[in-house]
């Protein structure tokens, strides 16, 4: 048996496309389409390369869950002993549900409520990423009110490009994260004498999809540089947390693999005296990325005179990172056909230009064929939306030759629950 992998454990084999052992076109045939079919081999693999980069040091892996937060993703990440990174109340209780140990959940994200870092507080989460000194007053007063220490750490911005798109990139001076390099000192100062926190650790994040390795090295360094003078002035650090970023390949992107950074990253802890320290980091993308495909159906061919359009059943509200970012995604056919293709824009029903989901592709297909777009299993589904009415569409889990529906097709009745006519 032939086998072509396009991306690992999704590939043809005998002139069809395969999730893990699993036909995608009997998936699709089953539950329909748009469908998000996840490899969970791909999930366990991209996971081990970083297991195997920390082997035999002090870290913890807490995936980003907001790159893909169904709940049987969460639990096969948990299951495989990582913790998660949240930005949100909701995310919380998804976290919980999902078995997450409360002190394996970090909270990330600039504006969480009150309310929130109480539920968190009340959960007994292992970390508040604190993303500004008016976010440090608040959560001291919240915990000091619930007779609690609320475990912090300071997110700091290292003022480093990761060189890629502007609205995915955090690290830089002017963007909304983080606290500036050269306030870092007093802010952990100020929270080191608020009774209702207990300085725990400091973390940066500089964006994401980064395919290099030097951004990381240079917020590494300066985020060491950090740690040194903020220890020097009586503020203990255990842990260091550098977030996620790392990028995946979309278009013959070749970032490191998690291990080959993290090697590199090590040997300069090592250098510099941290190497002992405790270690943390929320990659989201890297972990799901390509290891999920949205299948999508031919509806119209529409040749025109300067463009041909391919109009298919999935748009912006299923696969949104076309629209918000020109982000690029493989298309191939399901069941591809012999003869010549042609160029088309591939686009969904949802009434915006904005709705394409790729520009100049080759294929050849007919109506009525399916087309599984690649690399969706990050930022896809969890930033679906309802936009036209449409339902969110169907998740199906592959592991080797079983599938499983992980989430049933949202209905018109799901959407118009909480509504109330005249
Ligand atoms: C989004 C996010 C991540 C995950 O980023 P990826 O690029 O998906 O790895 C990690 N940490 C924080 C604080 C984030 O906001």
């Amino acid at each position: 048996m032939s086998s072509d992998f396009l991306r690992p454990f999704i590939g043809y084999r005998n002139g069809q496309l395969m999730v893990e052992d699993v036909s995608v076109n009997d998936l699709a045939r089953a539950h329909g389409t748009p469908l998000f079919i996840y490899a969970k081999a791909a999930m366990l693999q991209a996971l081990a390369t970083y297991q195997r980069g920390f082997a035999g040091r002090d870290a913890q892996i807490c995936y980003a869950m907001k790159a893909n937060s169904s709940l049987a993703i969460l639990q096969t990440f948990v299951r495989a002993g990582c913790g998660l990174d949240i930005v949100s109340g909701g995310e919380l209780d998804r976290a919980l549900a999902a078995g997450c140990e409360p002190h394996k959940i970090i909270f990330s994200g600039v504006g969480k409520t009150r309310a929130e870092m109480r539920r968190a507080l009340d959960a007994g989460i292992g970390c508040f990423n604190v993303e500004s000194r008016a976010e440090l007053e608040v959560l001291d007063e919240v915990a000091r009110s619930m007779g609690q220490r609320a475990p912090v750490s300071v997110r700091v911005n290292p003022d480093v490009d990761a060189k890629t798109h502007p609205y995915i990139s955090t690290g830089l001076k002017g963007n909304k994260f983080g606290i500036a390099h050269q306030d870092a000192v007093e802010t952990y100062l100020f929270a080191a004498s608020c009774k209702g926190l207990r300085v725990v650790g400091i973390d940066c994040h500089i964006g994401s999809q980064i395919t290099e390795m030097a951004p990381y090295l240079d917020a590494m360094d300066r985020v060491l540089d950090l740690v040194t003078a903020i220890e020097a002035a009586g503020v203990p650090i255990q842990h260091i947390d550098f977030g996620g970023g790392l990028g995946i390949d979309y278009q013959g992107d070749t970032p490191p693999a998690a291990d080959t950074l993290w090697a590199a990253l090590l040997a300069k802890l090592d250098a510099r005296g941290f190497g002992q320290r405790k270690l943390m980091i929320e990659p989201g993308r890297s972990l799901v990325g390509n290891a999920g495909v949205c299948i999508t159906e031919v509806l119209y061919l529409k040749p025109g005179e300067q463009k041909n359009f391919l109009i298919v059943d999935a748009a912006m509200n299923d696969l949104p990172r076309p629209a918000m970012y020109q982000a690029h995604h493989g298309i191939v056919p399901v069941l591809p056909r012999d003869g010549a293709t042609t160029t088309w824009d591939v686009v969904g029903p949802v009434c915006e230009s904005g709705d394409w989901i790729g520009r100049d592709r080759e294929l050849n297909v007919a109506q009525g064929d399916l087309l599984a777009v690649l690399s969706a299993g990050a930022y896809c589904m969890s930033m679906a939306s309802n936009y036209n009415t449409r339902g969110r569409a169907a998740e199906v889990l592959v592991d080797g030759a079983q599938a499983m529906l992980i989430r049933e097709r949202e209905s018109v009745a799901d959407q118009l629950r909480l509504e109330r006519a005249l």
